[in-house]
This record gives structure tokens, C-alpha cells and sequence, in this order.
């Protein structure tokens, strides 16, 4: 063997007993840093340690001026040091000099040294120090001396955390300061508004042994826990609802790949070998792992290096024994979530008492996980990207999920301003609540019906505490995204009973599955699509497959016998479209009868009104349907062209603009005509000011979000509609990009609450 790959297995032996034996922290990081300049033959060893406000300071040395110690102090990002600290990434220089970060410190007596190879020291994933060696000749550092270094440097941030060298705490409030102004943007998953302090849902695990003596037990270890990722990796490929968080069954196959890689086990048994126990092993292998990725530039490499984290971290926590997520924890009073992506399950393990708010670093609106935080009212930011990484366990976090806006670490004025919203926005609520069984009707007594979307049965809970008058629109796609296979009837048929007892007596409007898209199902394979929204979605589906759309209304009419059942169909485009879905219907009718089966004792069929083309239908279609949903979601995409999955995309177009106003109120209009009812239940009727907008274009019943029946009906019973009707009429022929202005001043003015 060479001298050098002895060398690790050496250095690991002395340096353990240099940490188990007695005398104090400063003592012991003198002997340590001593040892690494003889083993590594360098003429210099130095280790800097962070304090409070960002600074690195030189704790010991061997080769530099003794002097210097304590007195030599950088900033992160000054000097190569900072500039290690600050990316958080080793460096190697055969001629450090020559580097322009370099700077000279004249105490140190530093200038005879040419090459210089540093690498961070990390705890808990952030910078907590940095350990050089130099050289006086211009050599070229090893890859195996880079490994050693960082060895090294894996047990020296175990003195830190014993608080043995200054209080570790300094260090945290350093790197609160740090983030003190951190402001980013996300996506609104969950509007509201959250403050609490940053729990990780699935913590990352902190090394805290890193040395061992039993070479042969380390590894037993290793193999068990690797067995144990195994199995829970093949648990989650099986479990229901994984397909549908975004968590795909591709990324579970190369964490599969990368959990039976022989040669990922082999490269941690032979840093096993050095002396190291199973986690601290990983944890090295991982840095190194991390190293040679962060030189990559293909994205798609880069995106496994997330996913090689991810399946170190989760590798530690089996050998740690720590498996479950932060929800089996001692939670604090107000948690923050803090997630790369979470399914609706994980959300529902947490107390809800205590779950103030999420962040996701990726995750869609259209997530069920989304979905279940909307219903449950916790407010939830998602798509932060790498600003998720930059939050630290325990740190404060604030929750705009009205303005996608998160904070970390708040300035005090933002974080006291914050509360007092929060407050008052406790207030509004309890004014919500006391409306909760008034009657919805405006000033001039114009009663306006408000109805809630729906999805889930808990939403359901949500209609009696609401006061809406009954569901405008239930989806039932989410059934079908939580099951491995197609749901057979008879369950179907018992999720809409309970949903129709759940609603005890209020009407509720079923729509047929909209799936494809971007609500994918496990049973349907997915098709890559250029245009999913323009795509093999909802009703075209069911068309192709009718077996789907007739099992469905089929479940349907056996839920509702004896009772009122109204379906409509998603994404119709043409009169035929919605013939051939009524024949369907009409078919299951038939069978039932022709079995003798129980029937509702009345059906009303309608369309959801999403693709434009049907506006220029309405003289045919409407003599054929009982009631007719705009689906505003949909339709602004189209009449706007603008994706709305897309957050660069997000309020660029408002539906408050003459054009959208006035082709919805054409399709009312229309609808009055034909004396058919008409209800919008896209997202947009939530808002008060467009609801007011709404509501001046003719629109009467709106079913929203449970969350919305509050402060819409408050807007309803504080308005003069005659007013606000005469208003609009004036604005809809103006230019404006936006009406939104003019109408919330014409609000205000009036006493209008919006
Ligand atoms: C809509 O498009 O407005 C709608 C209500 O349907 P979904 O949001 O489920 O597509
Ligand atoms: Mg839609």
C-alpha cells in the first residue's frame, strides 16, 4: 500500500484518541491540527471557527504565527477561507496566491506558502467553520488528502456542538442574523397568513459519533439499515397515494437504483475501514458524492444529486433509529412545516393544533396536498426552490400564503407587523363566523346563493360551518388519485352516500372525473404531452374509455336513489360532446330501470362551461340542460391563453377586464334568455372585489372555496347592487387592462367591504 492510503486509517486512529482523551477543547484542537500537518505532510494546519456576526476566526495552528490565534479574523466570503464559507465547498490551490480571493494577512506570516488545499466544516448543513493545510511548494493536493481533510474536519464540528470551544448558540444567532432579512417569493398553495418557528418534516439527521474502534459492528449496522431503506422505499413505490404528490415512480426507482448500488455500500464500508462509524461514513461519502456533482453542469445530474442527499439522509435516519417524520417529535407550539414535498397523508399525521403553516420547496397548487391544506385553512407556499434550504431548524418563519411570500428570521417591525394581522385577521374570522347564518343577500335585496367546491369529505364538515347553501361543484377525481386502481362501483357509490349524508339535505353538484392533465391517475398511464390542459383530459377520457364515465354515474345514481342528483360534465366542447355524455347517463338510467333498481327521484344534468367555443353554442346547447358552471379556472386559461399551472404566468391577465367581464356576461345574459340557472365555481369568485365584479355582470350563485363564503358574504351584505350594476355598465367598453382599481376605489367610496 501506498503511504497516502494508509495515511486515512492512521490519522482516524490518532485522532480518536485525541477526542476521547481528557484535557481541554483548545488543547485538543492544537494536537489536532498538529497531527494533520504531520500526517498530511503540510507545513501548515489551521482551523477557523465562525463566531457571532459572520466572522471566522482562527482558533489554532500549526505552522502559522501562534499569535495570529484568536487575533486573525475574516469575514464570510474575505480571503480563501471566506470564500470556502461561503460557498460551503472545499478548494484545492497549487498556487494559492494567484487566486483572486486571496489575501494576505501580515500576522500570520502566511506569504512563504504557495498551495493550499481548505474544506468546510459543517453542522447540520451549514458552514460552521473551515480547516486548511498549506505548503510551501506549489503541490498538487490528492483527492484521497481531500477526503482525510474532510474527515477531519466531520469530528472537529463534533467540538462545536459540545460547546467545549464557545457556546454553539453564538453561532446559531450568527446564522440567524444572517437570514434576518430573508424575503422570498413561492407560489400560493394555501392562502392565509402563518407565523411559527420552522420544523423539518423530515429533519436532517446530525452525525454525533463519528469514530469507532468495532469496524465489524459498523458494518453489520450498515447492512441492516441499507436493508431497512430498501424496504421502505419499495413500501412507498406501493403506497396508494405517492404517485400523486409529485414524488414519481421514476424518482423511487433511482432511489431504488442508488439504495442497491453495491458500489455505494463498498465506498462506505471502505471509509468504514478508516475508522469511522456507519453514519459518519455515509456522511463522507456523501460530501464527496456532493463535491464531484457540484462540478457538474448537466441539470438532470445535479437533480440526482438532491436525490443522493436525500437518500443519505434518510439511510442516516435508519441507522440512528430515527425513522418517522417530525410529527411522531416534540412539536413546538406554532410550527412551520418545512418540506422538499410532502403527500396529504403526511400533512394529516401532524396535530393540527399546533400546524401553522407550510413551505414546500417544489409541489404544485394543484397537489392534493394543496388541496388538503386549503381545506384544513393552513396556509402553505410552495415551488421556494433552494431558499427552502437556507431555513434552519428552529429559526422564525412567516407565511404570506396571501402574497406567496415567506420570511425567514423576520426584522422585528415585520415579524410585530405580521402578528397584528394575524390578529386581526382572528377577528375577521370570528366575524365570518357570526354571518355564518345570515342570509346572503345585498343591501337593495338581491339575494346571491354561495355555494362551496368541494372535494374530499372533510370538505364537507366545511358546508354546515360555513353556511354556504350547498356544494356548486364536487370533484371527484380525487377518489380516483388516491387509489392504485380504478375504483370499482360499489365504493364509489358509498363515497358519494356519505357525501350526500354529509350534506344532509343541501343540494350537492357531482362532476364527472376530470382526470389527465395535471391530475394524473395510477390506473391510466400517462402520456407525455406537450399541452396537458389542451389535452387527453376529463371528458375526453371518458369518451375513450366510457367504460369509466358509466361505472361512475352508475356509483352516482345507486348513491342518490330516492334522492336530487346533479351532474354536469367537465371540459365539454360542443353540443354533440354533451349529447354523448348525456347518452351515457341516459344509458345507466335505462339499466337501472330496466333492473329495478332504485332511481333518484329527480336528475338534473348540466355542463361546466370551460372550453370558449361553447359560448358561441349556447342557442343549442342550453334547451338541453338543466343548469350550465362556469368553470373560470379553465375557461381564463383559454380565453387568455395564459397556463394557469404557471406561477411566471400568475396575475398577469385579470378576470376584472372588459374582455373577460364582458364574454362572461354574454354567457349570462344568454342564460337568463333560456331561464337556465347559472353558477361560476372557479377559483375567482372567491375573491370579494371580482365577486363584486360578478355580481354587477349579472351573476347570482357562486360557489367557492369554504374559506371565501366568509368575507364574500360579508362583501354581499355591505353592497348596493343597483349601484355598483349602473357603474360597471360604464367601464366595460374602457381600454383598461384592469378594472380591479376603479372597482375596489368605487368599493371603498361605498362601504363596500371587499
Ligand atoms: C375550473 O376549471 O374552473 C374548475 C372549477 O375546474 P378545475 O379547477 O377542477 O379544473
Ligand atoms: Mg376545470
Amino acid at each position: 500500500m501506498t503511504p497516502v492510503s494508509n495515511a486515512p486509517r492512521q490519522l482516524l486512529r490518532r485522532l480518536h484518541g485525541i477526542m476521547a482523551g481528557a484535557g481541554k477543547a483548545e488543547q485538543r484542537l492544537t494536537e489536532v491540527v498538529r497531527l494533520v500537518a504531520s500526517n498530511m505532510i503540510a507545513e501548515v494546519c489551521s482551523v477557523y471557527f465562525m463566531r457571532g456576526g459572520e466572522i471566522l476566526e482562527l482558533f489554532a495552528t500549526e505552522g502559522l504565527n501562534a499569535t495570529a490565534v484568536h487575533k486573525t479574523r475574516l469575514r464570510i466570503g474575505e480571503g480563501l477561507v471566506g470564500h470556502i464559507a461561503m460557498t460551503g465547498l472545499p478548494l484545492s490551490l497549487s498556487n494559492a496566491q494567484k487566486h483572486p480571493k486571496y489575501v494576505y494577512r501580515a500576522e500570520t506570516g502566511e506569504e512563504i506558502y504557495h498551495s493550499l488545499m481548505g474544506v468546510p466544516i459543517m453542522r447540520s448543513g451549514k458552514v460552521v467553520g473551515v480547516l486548511v493545510v498549506q505548503n510551501k511548494t506549489q503541490r498538487q493536493y490528492m483527492q484521497e488528502e481531500k477526503e482525510s481533510l474532510q474527515t477531519v474536519a466531520m469530528v472537529l464540528a463534533e467540538l462545536v456542538a459540545s460547546g467545549d470551544l464557545f457556546d454553539p448558540l453564538e453561532q446559531q444567532e450568527a446564522t440567524l442574523e444572517r437570514a434576518a432579512t430573508s424575503r422570498f417569493e413561492g407560489v400560493i398553495f394555501a392562502e392565509g397568513l402563518a407565523e411559527g418557528v420552522a420544523v423539518f418534516h423530515e429533519p436532517t439527521i446530525e452525525v454525533v459519533k463519528h469514530l469507532t474502534d468495532n469496524m465489524p459492528l459498523e458494518k453489520k449496522r450498515l447492512g441492516t439499515a441499507l436493508e431497512d431503506l430498501q424496504n421502505q422505499i419499495e413500501e412507498m413505490m406501493s403506497a396508494e397515494d405517492v404517485r400523486h404528490q409529485g414524488e414519481h415512480k421514476e424518482i423511487l426507482d433511482v432511489y431504488m437504483l442508488f439504495a442497491k448500488d453495491k458500489g455505494w455500500q463498498s465506498k462506505i464500508e471502505d471509509i468504514i475501514d478508516t475508522g469511522l462509524t456507519a453514519e459518519a461514513a455515509v456522511e463522507q461519502v456523501q460530501l464527496n458524492n456532493r463535491m464531484r456533482m457540484e462540478k457538474m453542469t448537466d441539470p438532470y445530474l445535479r437533480e440526482r444529486l438532491s436525490d443522493l442527499d436525500d437518500l443519505a439522509n434518510r439511510l442516516n435516519r435508519h441507522l440512528m433509529g430515527r425513522i418517522g417524520s417530525a410529527a411522531s417529535d416534540n412539536l413546538p407550539d406554532k410550527v412551520i412545516l418545512v418540506a422538499n414535498n410532502m403527500g396529504p397523508a403526511d400533512l394529516l399525521d401532524y396535530d393540527r393544533e399546533k400546524l401553522c403553516g407550510v413551505i414546500l420547496q417544489n409541489g404544485a397548487p394543484t397537489a392534493h396536498v394543496s388541496i388538503v391544506a386549503r381545506a384544513l385553512g393552513i396556509p402553505m407556499v410552495g415551488q421556494m426552490g433552494d431558499a427552502v434550504k437556507t431555513v434552519a431548524q428552529g429559526e422564525r418563519v412567516i407565511v404570506n400564503g396571501v402574497e406567496g411570500i415567506v420570511y425567514f428570521s423576520p426584522p422585528p417591525e415585520i415579524l410585530q407587523s405580521y402578528q397584528e394581522n394575524i390578529k386581526s385577521r382572528d377577528v375577521l374570522l370570528a366575524e365570518y363566523e357570526a354571518l355564518r347564518d345570515q342570509p346572503s343577500v345585498t343591501l337593495d335585496g338581491v339575494e346571491v346563493e354561495l355555494l362551496l367546491n368541494a372535494g374530499l369529505s372533510m370538505d364537507m364538515e366545511a358546508l354546515q360551518r360555513s353556511g354556504a347553501s350547498g356544494v356548486g361543484l364536487f370533484r371527484t377525481e380525487f377518489q380516483f388519485m388516491v387509489s392504485d386502481s380504478l375504483p370499482r362501483v360499489g365504493p364509489q357509490s358509498d363515497f358519494y352516500r356519505d357525501i350526500l349524508n354529509a350534506a344532509d339535505g343541501k343540494p350537492v353538484v357531482f362532476r364527472t372525473l376530470d382526470i389527465g392533465g395535471d391530475k394524473p391517475v395510477s390506473f391510466l398511464k400517462r402520456e407525455d404531452e406537450a399541452n396537458p390542459a389542451l389535452g387527453w383530459r376529463a371528458i375526453r377520457i371518458a369518451f375513450d374509455r366510457p367504460a369509466l364515465l358509466r361505472y361512475q354515474v352508475r356509483a352516482l345514481l345507486n348513491a342518490a336513489a330516492g334522492r336530487e342528483l346533479s351532474i354536469m360534465f367537465p371540459m365539454i366542447s360542443d353540443v354533440s360532446e354533451f349529447k354523448m355524455a348525456r347518452n351515457i347517463l341516459q344509458k345507466e338510467i335505462d339499466r337501472q330501470k330496466k333492473r329495478k333498481s332504485p332511481l333518484p327521484k329527480k336528475i338534473l344534468v348540466g355542463t361546466m362551461l370551460e372550453v370558449p367555443a361553447l359560448i358561441w353554442q349556447l342557442d343549442n346547447l342550453l334547451p338541453l340542460l338543466d343548469f350550465i358552471s362556469i368553470g373560470s379556472n379553465d375557461l381564463m386559461q383559454f380565453f387568455f391563453a395564459c397556463d394557469r399551472e404557471n406561477p411566471k404566468l400568475a396575475g398577469r391577465y385579470d378576470p376584472i377586464c372588459p374582455p373577460a367581464l364582458l364574454m362572461l356576461k354574454s354567457i349570462v345574459d344568454k342564460c337568463e334568455e333560456y331561464n337556465v340557472p347559472i353558477t361560476l365555481c372557479g377559483e375567482i369568485g372567491g375573491k370579494p372585489v371580482t365577486a363584486l365584479a360578478l355580481l354587477a355582470i349579472g351573476f347570482r350563485r357562486l360557489s367557492i372555496a369554504p374559506a371565501s363564503v366568509g368575507p364574500v358574504k360579508m362583501m354581499i351584505r355591505s353592497l348596493d347592487l343597483a349601484g355598483v350594476e349602473a357603474y360597471m355598465g360604464g367601464l366595460l367598453s374602457r381600454p383598461d387592462h384592469s378594472l380591479r382599481d376603479l372597482l375596489t376605489a368605487f368599493a371603498k367610496d361605498h362601504g363596500i367591504k371587499v
